[in-house]
């Protein structure tokens, strides 16, 4: 490693104990245990080194939100770590047309948010589950839409129930649970409370739907307290993506 490979994962090291500081503070305020917030951090705009450090901290659960960066670095990660059996997420909006190549390296798509979508995604699972190119079937998360604005992608809250049963009914898919980003310009808690409320209610028809993705880097502490059992952070382990990343 050069002295700057080792600077940067000492700054990486540094900024995940911060994160895993407040992940579990916001836990014994909420009385609850951390195990039960998983860490998924989000390497997008980030090299693939990055990633590679952050395995070597222990870290599992790794995201991306666009298919044509993550193939070719989950691959490069994949080449720098041949042991470190990464999990990685899909979390930004999805084309149905790039679901066959992120059925190849996401063990998780947490961008859900229509009957289509799931369809493809279904059927792109299954086509590489058959070709030897994945073992297990997808988990997925729903992706709702705490304001129902349909610009911004994402499930409205009353249509999630049926979103839901049309992911059941591929054997190639598992239901996990619903994500979602708070909207821009309102409360984060108010935006979380709604979302919590759609969680308890899609899991008591859906027992498998156990996983409420929310909160980032700026608002994990609302979102554990509402019931976050995942937060996606970026910023707060990599630093500040700058004025090109979405
Ligand atoms: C980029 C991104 C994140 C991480 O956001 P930060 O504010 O950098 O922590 C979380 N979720 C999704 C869907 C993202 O696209």
């Amino acid at each position: 490693m050069t002295d700057r490979d080792t600077g940067r994962a000492a700054e990486i090291a540094a900024n995940l104990a911060e994160v895993r500081a407040r992940v579990d503070a916001a836990c014994a305020r909420a009385g609850r245990d951390p195990a039960g917030v998983r860490l998924l951090a989000v390497t997008k705009t980030f090299p693939a080194a990055d990633a590679a450090a952050l395995l070597d901290l222990g870290v599992r659960d790794l995201a991306e939100n666009r298919e044509q960066e993550a193939g070719p670095k989950t691959d490069e990660v994949a080449a720098l770590r041949p042991g470190a059996a990464p999990r990685w997420h899909m979390v930004g909006s999805l084309q149905r047309n790039k679901a066959r190549a992120v059925v190849r390296w996401a063990a998780e798509v947490q961008s859900v948010d229509s009957d289509r979508l799931a369809e493809a995604l279904g059927r792109a699972a299954a086509n590489a589950i058959a070709a030897g190119e994945r073992t297990a079937p997808l988990d997925v998360l729903l992706q709702a839409s705490i304001d129902g604005d349909p610009a911004r992608g994402g499930c409205p809250l009353d249509g999630l129930p049926e979103l839901a049963e049309r992911v059941i009914r591929s054997s190639d898919l598992r239901l996990r649970g619903i994500m979602a980003v708070a909207p821009l310009g309102t409360e984060p808690r108010a935006a979380f409370a709604r979302l919590a409320d759609a969680a308890g209610r899609l899991r008591a028809e859906f027992p498998s739907a156990v996983e409420l993705s929310c909160g980032m880097s700026n608002d994990l502490e609302d979102a554990i307290e509402y019931g976050s059992t995942c937060v996606r952070v970026g910023t707060a382990l990599l630093g500040g993506r700058g004025l090109a990343s979405p």
